[in-house]
């Protein structure tokens, strides 16, 4: 499947078909900045940012 897939979620919302953003973004680096997702973290490649995914 096409590489966007990974960045999107599509979403359906009243008939109208979206594109949902999916991804974590980096809280230090701010908007456009998205943490790269592990299996049990997300990270910033940018400035180092560790994110611990929680079990829910
Ligand atoms: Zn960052």
């Amino acid at each position: 499947m096409a590489a966007v897939q990974k960045f999107y979620e599509v979403v359906e919302e009243r008939g109208e078909t979206r594109l949902r953003r999916k991804r974590k973004m980096c809280p230090r680096c701010g908007t456009g900045v998205f943490l790269a997702e592990h299996k049990d973290r997300f990270s910033c490649g940018k400035c180092g940012y560790t994110e611990f995914r929680k079990n829910e």
